[in-house]
């Protein structure tokens, strides 16, 4: 076998994934260079009109291929291609080159298409730079169409294969995950916001992308180790190597199963106790696999990572038409969406933020919103607008008392009040509520359920305030205890503050995820636990098979302990007797 090489890429798809290469030619399309007779220029024009007509009936037939249900994200790239060869400016300049300078139609095709990729050079947004290889996938189909090569041939990718390729084109990536058989994908291009990382995120395909020059150094047949979420590649692996990959690889599939199994059944304890399981998503297309997993609504959106790429804020626009994609995408089911949590370790990438001493003590979340009010109208006026498209719930991040809370409420009446001066439409009432993260939050949380419509407990947040440790500080993680002994009677005091105020309490933190966990947070009086997608299955696996007695009588032995040591000593103890043979 050949020696070990491994590559350092984006991890753009989470998932592990062995299989082998099935490298896609990546060789760019020979574009012939022809000067023509100025009396035969008038044909050529026509030829490009014929390849243009082809092109987008070829697209047309790939969008109906493409047309159901999760898919609709690929039909829109493929409807931007379609407008970018009916691009007035495009089919002007190509056939101008055509008559003036008497070259053929594919030298005029490439000319034109370069010039504009150098425009997409000089953009600073991440995004659109990236559409810059989208003009290029148009271009190369109409060379091809031009040339009489084939085009859309379907690719006979070995099932479980890692398929390889310099870039991959949406409409390649769409086909190829539709025929349920990719492994992984590889590719030299392309990065977070590329299409093939969407496309594969949002079905569950492994992809690092990014990787330079991978493509020219892997070989069809090349043993292929992906580790989508780390961004690692491994061409032809040891055996000790393969043999990691693959352990993950089956927990992996051994959770996927159990997802499958799980996701029609409601999570209800066996004596009756229904708690709600919720998800936690940054992007929309993690819908699919939200649902895919029993999700029965969105607990937490972080919007915040709609501006982290970019150098501008999202327009009132944008923001509607993010909130709207979500809210469609869940039908009836409950969306909360969290206001802009920017700021602590959350700045955007392009944007000069003013350096704090001590950014998560800083200018965050509602406190920055609440400082620069068009940003945060911008984001209100949106959410109010898309409530017509679902079940939405608003949430404000960072509450650390009620004046805030009163505050950010007024800035969305005056929204409200605003819309409808204007005559927007404007959905059913919206239930806002907050995160509970701050301990200052959760010593008046009875004040504050008198204020808000529900809670969510951040305990990324209450753990690393209460317990004084930086959440970013690898020195001091050790001290990062969900079952300190504060953290457990301040989640109390907060789930009993909302009970008798009568609103539902949700924990939106890493800690609602943990399943060894379940028993606990169930005891201590959550309605809803809002997670990752892959975490839904475990937790509702532990909820559907114990009684709320028994976790109760596990919660009052476990806060006897006093140190967190104790307590997760004893919790995985008891959870090992129970649960030691699970997945
Ligand atoms: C939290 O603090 O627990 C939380 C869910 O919010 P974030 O991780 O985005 O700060
Ligand atoms: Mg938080």
């Amino acid at each position: 076998m050949s020696a070990t090489v491994s590559f350092q890429g984006i991890g753009a798809s989470p998932g592990v994934a062995v299989g082998h290469a099935f490298v896609i030619d990546a060789r760019k399309v020979r574009t012939p260079k022809v000067k023509l007779k100025p009396t035969d220029a008038e044909a050529e024009v026509m030829r490009f009109r014929t390849a243009i007509s082809l092109s987008d009936k070829q697209l047309e037939d790939l969008k109906t291929k493409l047309s159901t249900g999760a898919e609709n994200e690929h039909a829109l790239i493929l409807e931007a291609h379609r407008m970018m060869l009916h691009d007035p400016m495009f089919l002007v300049e190509v056939t101008r080159l055509i008559k003036e300078e008497t070259i053929n139609a594919e030298w005029a095709v490439r000319r034109v298409c370069r010039r504009l990729r150098h425009q997409f050079d000089n953009l600073e947004d991440e995004y659109f730079r990236e559409r810059k290889s989208d003009i290029e996938f148009v271009a190369d189909r109409l060379v091809r169409n031009l040339m009489g090569e084939v085009v859309d041939q379907e690719l006979e990718v070995p099932v479980g294969a890692v398929v390889v390729a310099h870039d991959i084109s949406p409409a390649d990536a769409a086909m190829l995950v539709k025929t349920g058989k990719v492994g992984a994908f590889v590719t030299d291009l392309g990065g977070h916001t590329s299409h093939t990382a969407i496309v594969a995120r949002a079905r569950d395909v492994p992809a690092v992308l990014g990787l330079g020059n991978a493509a020219e150094a892997i070989r069809s047949g090349d043993v292929v180790a992906v580790d989508g979420r780390r961004g690692l590649v491994l061409v032809n692996p040891t055996e000790a190597q393969l043999a990691l990959f693959r352990e993950t690889m089956r927990r992996q599939l051994a959770t996927e199963a159990l997802a499958l199994k799980t996701a029609e059944l409601p999570s209800v304890t066996i004596d009756g106790v229904r708690v709600r399981l919720n998800g936690n998503i940054e992007f929309a297309d993690e819908i699919p696999s939200l649902l895919a997993h029993g999700a029965e609504g969105i607990g937490l959106y972080r919007t915040e990572f709609l501006f982290l790429d970019r150098p501008a804020p999202p327009t009132e626009e944008e923001h509607y038409q993010a909130y709207k994609a979500v809210l469609e995408a869940m039908g009836e089911r409950p969306v909360t969406i969290r206001t802009l949590d920017l700021g602590g370790d959350k700045v955007p990438s392009n944007k000069k933020w003013e350096k704090e001493t001590n950014p998560a003590l800083g200018l965050r979340a509602i406190r920055y919103c609440l400082q620069h009010r068009d940003l945060f109208r911008a984001q209100l006026r949106a959410l109010l607008r898309a409530s017509v498209h679902g079940n939405l719930k608003v949430m404000f991040p960072m509450v650390s008392g009620i004046s805030e809370l009163r505050e950010a409420r007024s800035e969305l009446e005056a929204c409200r009040s605003e819309l409808s001066r204007q005559g927007v439409p404007l959905g059913r009432r919206v239930p806002v509520g907050i995160m509970v993260e701050t301990p200052s939050a959760a010593w008046i949380a009875d004040r504050l359920a008198q204020e808000a419509e529900f809670f969510s407990i951040g305990t990324n947040d209450l753990i690393q305030y209460s317990l004084a440790i930086d959440r970013q500080n690898r020195d001091v993680a050790y001290l990062y205890r969900p079952m300190h002994l504060s953290i457990l009677r301040m989640v109390q005091h907060i789930t009993d503050a909302a009970k008798k105020a009568g609103i539902p309490v949700s924990m939106c933190g890493e800690m609602a995820g943990d399943s060894s966990l379940t028993l606990v947070l169930l005891a201590l009086g959550l309605d809803e636990f809002s997670m990752t997608s892959g975490q839904i299955p475990v937790v509702k696996r532990i909820i559907r098979s114990v009684s709320m007695t028994e976790a109760k009588e596990l919660l009052t032995k476990a806060m006897q302990f006093s140190t967190a040591e104790e307590i997760e000593r004893f919790v995985k103890n008891e959870m090992d007797k129970r649960f030691a043979n699970e997945a």
